[in-house]
């Protein structure tokens, strides 16, 4: 054990990974969480770690790149997966949680332990004498902010995500819809809501006929992550563009009537109670009277009971490229780290990702030993290279996808099969991955 001592700011997902790995290493934390006293825009309780929008990790599965960063994350002894597979609900091949269950569990974890000081206070500059990890996410207070930004001497850089909402089982009209997950692969987890082409076009003018909340001045030339769009937007480029995305209608026919539906509406269990369901896709900014229309108007949900509305916050990242080593040390001062969404890495399981990252680096320099920079043959490497490159013409945030994995060297034939390739990339990253977490 030793006297060294970490500073963590922001318990969120990235803060709280951050803080277990550095404390299974005997590092101290002094970890800063500003809630409950000041709150952020989008998150609703006093827990650490809370899944603001879905309750939705995305892929497990080692044919897709976020499935396969999980399981870079667990080989590299990630703290909060287990609490993640703990707190697991049913959603077909998704790993979601029951968010209030996992947060507070990470809470308690994280408050029980020895080493971990947990202080309840915003802070409004960086602590310049003693090794610093900043993880105050994509909303962090204005005053951090401005001085982030005077540190770094860079702009900040945004986008905007919304959030979309979420309402109680109870209310749902099993009538009209359906248990099924698509093309009927595992246990029926999701909830189904099937649309005519009269229902589809009357759900699609409410839509793009409905007002949205306004933004302010400075945001009227917001940026929109292209992966999480809210509906309205995703509505404006086309009258079909929702029937190929969140609302296609593909592989979920209704037993009951043996029909392909026009569109679909998939509801996701959200508390592992099974009590309340969100809406898969359906962020938005539209204003909370034309949600409720809108959502009403959704076959079998003519009843609905909205316990949270979609709301839509600007999201701040800084520009990693000019200040960032893919270690996620800064250019600028050794001592200063960044992990989680603030670092343009975009998701739940990449915040974590980052924080456990972060975690490990940050104890690794303050114990004196050379920092882990993983390779873009894996996951969590390709990322933190991808952030951390010099030479973008336009940076923007990412998550986890093949793209940006290292190529691998295949015949024409592998190449061409998109499954075979990736089951290559993946076995190939977690070799990588199993031979330096013997190592570290
Ligand atoms: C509205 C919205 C919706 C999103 N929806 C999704 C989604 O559905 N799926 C998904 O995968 N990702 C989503 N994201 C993106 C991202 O995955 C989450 O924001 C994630 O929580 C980021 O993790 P983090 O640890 O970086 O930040 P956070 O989890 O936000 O943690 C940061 C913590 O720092 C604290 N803090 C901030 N400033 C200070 C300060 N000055 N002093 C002390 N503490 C401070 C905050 O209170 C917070 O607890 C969404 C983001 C937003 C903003």
């Amino acid at each position: 054990m030793n006297n060294k001592r970490l500073i963590i700011i922001g318990a969120g997902l990235a803060g709280s990974e951050a803080a277990l790995e550095a404390v299974k290493r005997g590092i101290k934390v002094d970890l800063y969480e500003m809630r409950p006293q000041k709150q952020t825009p989008a998150h609703k309780s006093d827990y650490f770690a809370e899944f603001v929008c879905s309750n939705s990790l995305g892929s497990y599965d080692l044919t897709n790149a976020s499935g396969l960063l999980k399981r870079e994350m667990e080989i590299l002894g990630s703290e909060l997966m287990p609490v993640i597979m703990e707190s697991k609900v049913p959603s077909g091949g998704a790993l979601s949680v029951d968010r209030e269950m996992f947060s507070k569990k990470v809470t308690q974890i994280i408050t029980n332990h020895p080493l971990i000081n947990v202080i309840r206070e915003e802070v409004t500059s960086i602590p310049d004498d003693t090794p610093v990890i900043i993880a105050s996410g994509p909303l962090t207070s204005e005053a951090l902010c401005d001085n982030i930004k005077t540190f770094l001497d860079e702009e900040y850089l945004y986008f905007f995500d919304a959030v979309a909402p979420i309402i109680e089982k109870d209310s749902i009209n099993f009538n009209k819809a359906f248990y099924m997950n698509r093309y009927n692969k595992g246990s029926a987890d999701y909830i189904n809501c099937p649309m005519n082409k009269n229902e589809y076009e009357n759900f699609y003018n409410i839509l793009i006929n409905s007002p949205k909340i306004e933004l302010k001045s400075f945001e009227k030339d917001a940026k929109f992550f292209e992966s999480c769009l809210p509906i309205e937007v995703i509505a404006s480029r086309g009258k079909d563009t929702l029937r190929f995305g969140p609302m296609k209608p593909i592989g979920l026919v209704d037993e009951r009537t043996g029909e392909e539906n026009y569109a679909v509406v998939q509801l996701r269990q959200d508390n592992m109670s099974a009590s309340l369901y969100n809406l898969v896709g359906f962020q938005t900014n539209l204003k909370w009277g034309s949600q409720k229309e809108l959502i009403q108007s959704i076959p079998g949900l003519e009843n609905a009971s909205v316990v949270r509305y979609g709301v839509m916050h600007r999201n701040t990242f800084i520009n990693s490229p000019k200040v960032l080593y893919p270690t996620l040390q800064t250019r600028k001062n050794p001592n200063i780290f960044f992990a989680g969404q603030i670092t343009g890495t975009e998701g739940y399981t990449e915040s974590i990702a980052s924080g456990l990252l972060a975690g490990i680096n940050a104890s690794k320099y303050i114990l004196g030993e050379e920092l882990l920079e993983l390779p873009s043959e894996t996951v969590l490497g390709a990322l933190t290279h991808y952030i951390s490159f010099e030479g973008h013409t336009s940076f923007q945030p990412i998550n986890s996808n093949w793209g940006i994995l290292a190529p691998i060297d295949v015949d024409k034939k592998i190449r061409k099969n998109k499954k075979l390739k990736n089951e290559l990339l993946a076995k190939r990253s977690l070799e990588i991955i199993k031979a330096i977490s013997e190592k570290i």
